[in-house]
């Protein structure tokens, strides 16, 4: 909108990961007029500065609200980051997919949630999602979010020992959590050692304000 006295079907206040995604939909119906309103740069998909490109720099400090929190009186403060930028978080965070667990689906659908299923969820999973592993019953290949999973000789020394030691420890070697759920379907609980963070990687970010500039989001 260039004219500010103009009026706007929808106003959206924040450009980050939610807000953009928002903005994205509900403008690709001509008739409706979107205004998106974000408080920190906005910068051209070309020109975004190095530290929001490289996903191992989280909470890029000339970025982020400068927030701190505490657990309560006695604790002391600890940084709270928050991405202020378009894209918000998703712009300096660690470029990590992860999908909620199926069981904290099921618990918001036990709670009334209707349409919020893992089953239900899972259709808008695989059409976001655009990576080359996996099953195709669980994953998308064309989706606007490119995901990538690192083999085990990607892993970094410190990863890779991680996950021996996860492993050594008992822990359930995991590759795909949303397989893994299929063999597991029914059982309660469960623990593995990619789901506790083993073998997620982070070396690209795929902000949510620039989905057609793909960086590498990892799972
Ligand atoms: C350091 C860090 C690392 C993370 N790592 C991961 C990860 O690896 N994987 C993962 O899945 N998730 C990760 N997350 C979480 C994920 O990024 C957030 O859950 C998600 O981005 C939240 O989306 P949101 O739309 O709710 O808020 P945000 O993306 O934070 O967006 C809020 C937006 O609103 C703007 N805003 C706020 N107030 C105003 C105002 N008054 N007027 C205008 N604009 C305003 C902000 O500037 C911001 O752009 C991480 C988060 C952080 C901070």
């Amino acid at each position: 909108m260039s004219d500010l006295t103009e009026t706007a079907d929808v106003v959206i206040v924040g450009g980050g990961s939610a807000g953009v995604v928002l903005a994205a939909r509900l403008s690709q119906d001509p008739a409706r007029t979107v205004l998106l309103l974000e408080a920190g740069h906005v910068y051209a998909p070309d020109a975004h500065p190095p530290a929001l490109l490289d996903a191992s720099k989280i909470a890029d400090p000339d970025h982020d609200w400068g927030y701190t929190s505490r657990g309560n009186d006695q604790t002391p403060r600890i940084p709270t980051p928050r991405g202020k930028v378009l894209g918000g978080s998703s712009a300096v965070n660690a470029g990590v997919a992860v999908r909620a667990r199926a069981a904290d689906f099921a618990k918001w659908a036990g709670h009334g949630a209707e349409g919020w299923s893992f089953e239900d969820v899972l259709p808008a999973f695989r059409l976001l999602e655009n990576t080359p592993t996996g099953d195709d019953a669980y994953h998308g290949r064309t989706g606007p979010l490119p995901i990538r999973q690192r083999t085990d000789e990607e892993l970094t020394p410190s990863l890779g020992g991680f996950v021996e030691a996860a492993v050594a420890y008992g822990f359930e070697r995991v590759y795909d959590r949303a397989e893994r759920r299929r063999r597991l379907s029914g059982q309660r609980g469960g623990r593995s050692a990619a789901e506790r963070g083993a073998g997620l990687s982070d070396r690209g970010r795929a902000p949510a304000a620039q989905p057609h500039r793909p960086r590498q989001c990892h799972r």
